[in-house]
């Protein structure tokens, strides 16, 4: 039987940026891909902005690689060519029990390494949104946007430089620890199944990342690794008035942070989206409910009230991979190297839902830094 030194199932974000940390010379790496080619479910559907690392409890693994993982965003941008912008961002406060949310986010932003934050008075806010309503702001001068596909597209071809297979239109549809790693039986394009030997494996398989989990034997429910899926629609301004709003404008988020609240993303062609809002599925489906857009004029009446019905077309959606129940304690990424589960060599990457496009490359780094140590290859 054909036998590698790694497997990463999935090529989303998450997965080619592992898979371009641990390609070297020498090493037999591939990367498993369902679909057609690169980034196609939660990659490619999500607001495309490099956070600051603001809102995460501290020392928590969103913040670390949020942080570590904006500078180097910023910088691959830059060596490799890709549409970056630092754009600034406000979180807006409308009611005086928002303006305290503020001021513990700015509290949990410099506890996290965030730099230049700084608290705006209404003043303030109007010289950085003229047309926008608030009584104070948080400001966030290093929040930004990034092109994601040129982003995937360039991580995939580094990945292939450097002698990494990409096998796409292939599924993995079984899994089977032996001693030496494990046995991966694929589905084709075909249909037709064949298997090949790991020595490590790498779970990147974003909103289907609890089932390769399972594959391996793992309990989920046991283990905490059930994902459930929470879909965010965006609706998109049309007209001229998208030209009222300068960067990125945020609501402050609810306490349960099921998101970071309907905000307003200016994307590098100039377009203003407004979303995403949230709510359970069961069904990955990706289309926008043209309904809902009362909810997005409600949720963001009090800092756009220039905004009407009219204004708004249903835009896109994406699903986030949720590792709690709603209303449950909002969980931390789980990057976790299985050898005490007796799953040496199996690294499962679950529940990287937002800031996972902004933590990518640290995420990387950090899945390359635990092989080293627990799984060298
Ligand atoms: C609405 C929304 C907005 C967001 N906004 C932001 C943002 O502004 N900034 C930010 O930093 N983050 C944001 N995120 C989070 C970010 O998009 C994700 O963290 C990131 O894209 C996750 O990438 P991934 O590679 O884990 O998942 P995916 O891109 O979904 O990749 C997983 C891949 O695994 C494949 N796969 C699954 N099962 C199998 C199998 N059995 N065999 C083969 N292949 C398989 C899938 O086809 C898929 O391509 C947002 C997310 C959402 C949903």
């Amino acid at each position: 039987m054909l036998k590698v030194d790694a497997v990463i199932i999935g090529a989303g974000i998450i997965g080619l940026s592992v898979a371009h940390e641990i390609c070297s010379p020498g090493k037999d790496i591939v990367v498993i891909e369902q679909h057609s080619g690169p980034g196609k479910v939660i990659s490619s559907r999500n607001s495309e902005v490099i956070h600051a690392g603001i809102y995460y409890p501290s020392g928590s693994l969103k913040a670390t690689l949020c942080v570590e993982g904006s500078s180097m965003l910023y910088a691959f941008s830059r060596n490799h060519g890709i549409p970056a912008r630092t754009t600034g961002k406000v979180i807006v406060a409308v009611t005086a029990s928002e303006e305290k949310t503020l001021e513990e986010l700015f509290v949990s932003g410099q506890a996290n390494g965030v730099q230049g934050l700084a608290l705006l008075d209404r003043a303030q806010l109007k010289r950085i949104e003229p047309h926008v309503e608030g009584k104070s702001a948080l400001f966030s001068p290093g929040t930004g946007i990034i092109d994601t596909h040129a982003l995937l597209k360039r991580i995939e071809a580094l990945c292939l430089e450097k002698s990494c297979s990409i096998v796409y239109r292939t599924r993995l549809v079984a899994l089977d620890p032996v001693s030496s790693g494990f046995v991966c039986t694929v589905s084709g394009p075909d249909g037709k199944r064949s298997s090949f030997i790991s020595e490590v494996l790498i779970n990147a398989a974003g909103l289907d990342s609890d089932q390769i989990a399972s594959l391996a034997g793992i309990d989920i429910d046991k283990a905490g690794y059930r994902i459930y899926p929470i879909k965010g629609e965006y609706f998109r301004i049309r007209g001229s008035k998208h030209r009222l709003i300068q960067g990125l404008v945020y609501p402050c988020p609810a306490k349960s942070l099921t998101g970071l609240g309907i905000h307003v993303t200016k994307d590098l062609s100039g377009s203003v989206r407004l979303g995403p809002n949230a709510f359970p599925v069961k069904e990955h489906t990706y289309d926008v409910n043209p309904s809902h857009v009362d909810e997005f004029l409600a949720g963001t009446a009090g800092m756009l009230p220039f905004l009407s019905r009219d204004d708004l077309i249903p835009d896109m959606a994406g699903i986030r991979p949720k590792i709690h129940a709603p209303g449950e304690e909002v969980r931390d990424f789980v990057i976790c190297h299985e050898q005490k589960r007796g799953l040496q060599g199996f690294i499962n990457l679950i529940g990287i839902e937002s800031p996972g496009l902004t933590s990518c490359l640290a995420i990387g780094r950090r899945v390359r830094q635990l092989m080293n140590q627990e799984c060298p290859i």
